[in-house]
């Protein structure tokens, strides 16, 4: 039967596919490819599968060896063994900072009389640079100037930290405007003090503590999520009920001031509640796009406190007026040479400048800000008690996305995600994202330290890049005494722990899983500060003959790796029975350590709460 069908009329359900014929191309192609299978293996074993080739030679014996080490992505897309590395770490760092009860950093030792000393003999010299200055006696300031610098010295040296004070005037060159002249803060753009009861902060990181009747003592701590303001209503999906109606232009805004906003919230609550209150946390995207913030906090706070809090916070944005966009990227202002200025492109007159833009506003007594920032009125906070699975299952929550790029966490699957996203990118793409932005130059103003190489409309800041959704910056939040242990610090643990296990002595092992070999020959990819410098490193070019393919390299890497791993095993197993003490380390390793995805098993739906909005 070949009688023509009209199109779309093809019996619908094809007959089910019989096995392809051995040999045949179908055949083949259904074989898995050995290449592929190899990076889905490195992944297993959490070998870095873009590593980067160091030359190492040993300056003793002259001997070089091409090491790999791994790349450390942060994101999946990337090298996901190394950004699932890395969610580890930032793991195992909000878990150590949340319910601890002492102080993660001891305070500083007191002065010694040498660095008393040369503190007071600082303090002398600009009395007398104050002195010369009145005096007119130039020649000294200039003297003067440099003993300050000597002293400066010093100071560092003697083991002080931070600077003793600001730089004087002509020191440093942060003059804020082109004309060189520092401009005078101006009372106009100053941000208004919300109105909320302001207490001393005290040192104190650590939150209550709270005894039972039983005398059982309990340290909860809380989680907590900020969302931004309504744009108007969203259907289940995220995308607007009324695309025309939805305010893209606030969104936009919001979204690249969100950080700021986040950062006043912390200030305002340490200055309410009066001690100096941690956090960890993450920004991520919600379903409608706009960014929401979860944080692990410790200690409590009253749910009151948080809500009054965030109802008070805002940030207002004292920028130059957007209203109306004079120029677009296919007809932008052009830059002049001679005037050394962006100039219009028919008149050749000079657009106005930063500050100009910026006197106008300190000159206008009705002047506004150009946008302000406020939280919504969601504010979810819920106390967690350490040790539960509640606990470590918000930690994971925190780092879920972390590997993900932000505009990989909710994919667009339908034509109006798509759309809703493309609007909200447009918008994204001419919102001016810092007062040096190319894009203020659409609405015919110059931006700060204006110069020939901006591109009118085509700012390659963060913000403005589709696949961040405005979220430009940082997205793991973490406040400085959380656990009192950077990122680095934290993966020092994690090594210490498994040359513990493995009773590896040497100061070269490394347990990090790039360039690992067995016990006692590993490299060190941090440099060791303390031991004398052994050897040079330096980076090897990928068709440096003694690199060799990448192929080659990861299969050394995952046998390695595997072995490494099978002894780590048995010295577990070891210990376990060995001694039952293990067991808070046991924990660490669980989770800091070389095995399992932690973020497995996770129930979504329940930690679903703060993803849901409006
Ligand atoms: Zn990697
Ligand atoms: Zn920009």
């Amino acid at each position: 039967m070949t009688a023509p069908t009209l199109p779309g009329l093809e019996p619908a359900a094809p007959t089910p596919a019989a096995p392809p014929r051995p040999g045949s191309r179908a055949a083949r192609m259904a074989l898995p490819r050995s290449v592929d299978v190899l990076k889905e293996i490195a992944a297993e074993y959490g070998v870095c599968v873009r590593p980067l080739a160091m030359r190492r030679t040993d300056l003793d014996t002259g001997l070089t060896e091409v090491i790999d080490l791994p790349c450390g992505a942060t994101r999946e897309d990337k090298c996901a063994p190394c950004a699932k590395k890395n969610r580890r770490l930032r793991q195992a760092q909000i878990r150590e900072g949340w319910h601890r009860d002492d102080e993660p950093l001891p305070p500083p030792e007191p002065a010694t009389e040498e660095q008393k000393a040369l503190i007071l003999f600082r303090a002398h010299l600009e009395f007398s640079r104050d002195e010369a200055i009145r005096a007119a006696e130039w020649g000294q300031v200039e003297e003067l100037d440099e003993g300050i610098r000597e002293v400066e010295e010093a100071i560092t040296a003697e083991g002080l930290r931070g600077r003793v004070g600001p730089p004087h005037a002509g020191v440093d060159e942060d003059a804020d405007d082109d004309s060189g002249r520092r401009r005078k803060r101006s009372t106009k753009r100053r941000q208004d003090a919300p109105e909320l009861p302001r207490r001393k902060v005290e040192r104190r990181t650590v939150g209550r503590t709270y005894t039972a009747a039983d005398g059982t003592t309990y340290r909860p701590s809380m989680w907590l999520t900020l969302t931004l303001d309504s744009y108007g209503p969203v259907r289940p999906d995220g995308t607007p009920v009324n695309p025309d109606r939805y305010d893209y232009r606030r969104a936009a805004w919001d979204a690249v001031h969100f950080p700021r906003l986040l950062d006043r919230f912390w200030q305002n609550l340490r200055r309410c509640e009066g001690w100096n209150v941690q956090y960890a946390g993450c920004v991520e995207p919600q379903r409608r796009l706009a960014p929401h913030a979860h944080f692990a906090i410790r200690g409590t706070i009253p749910r009151d406190t948080l809500r009054t809090v965030a109802a008070a916070t805002y940030h207002q944005v004292w920028w130059p007026a957007v209203d109306v966009q004079q120029y677009t990227a296919d007809r932008p202002p052009v830059w002049n040479e001679d005037a050394s200025a962006w100039v219009d492109p028919d008149t050749r007159c000079p657009l106005t400048t930063w500050g100009e833009a910026l006197d106008a506003i300190d000159e206008n007594p009705q002047a506004e800000p150009v946008h302000v920032v406020r939280f919504g009125t969601q504010v979810d906070a819920r106390g967690v008690m350490p040790g539960t699975t509640d606990a470590e299952r918000t930690i994971r929550y925190v780092t879920k996305y972390i590997t993900k790029h932000t505009g990989d966490v909710h994919k667009a699957t339908t034509d109006r995600q798509r759309k809703h996203l493309d609007r909200l990118w447009r918008e994204l793409r001419v919102t001016p994202c810092t007062d040096r932005c190319a894009n203020w130059l659409l609405y015919g103003i110059q931006p700060k330290k204006a110069h020939a190489k901006l591109k009118p409309g085509r700012c390659k800041g963060k913000v403005h890049q589709r696949d961040t959704l405005g979220i430009g910056g940082r997205r793991i939040l973490i406040s400085r005494d959380w656990s009192g242990k950077t990122l680095r610090d934290h993966k020092h643990d994690v090594r210490a722990w498994v040359q513990a296990l493995l009773g590896v002595t040497t100061n070269s092992a490394t347990a990090d899983g790039g360039p690992a070999g067995s016990p006692g020959q590993l490299v060190d990819d941090q440099g060791d500060t303390v031991e004398r410098v052994r050897h040079a490193w330096e980076l090897a070019r990928p068709d440096d003959p003694d690199v060799g393919p990448l192929s080659h390299r990861l299969m050394r890497s995952i046998s390695e790796r595997a072995r490494w791993r099978s002894e780590l095993l048995a010295a577990k197993d070891r210990a376990a029975q060995g001694s039952a003490d293990l067991s808070a380390t046991q924990h660490n390793a669980r989770h800091d350590g070389e095995e399992g995805d932690s973020g497995r098993g996770f129930d979504h739906r329940a930690g679903r709460g703060p993803d849901q909005h409006e």
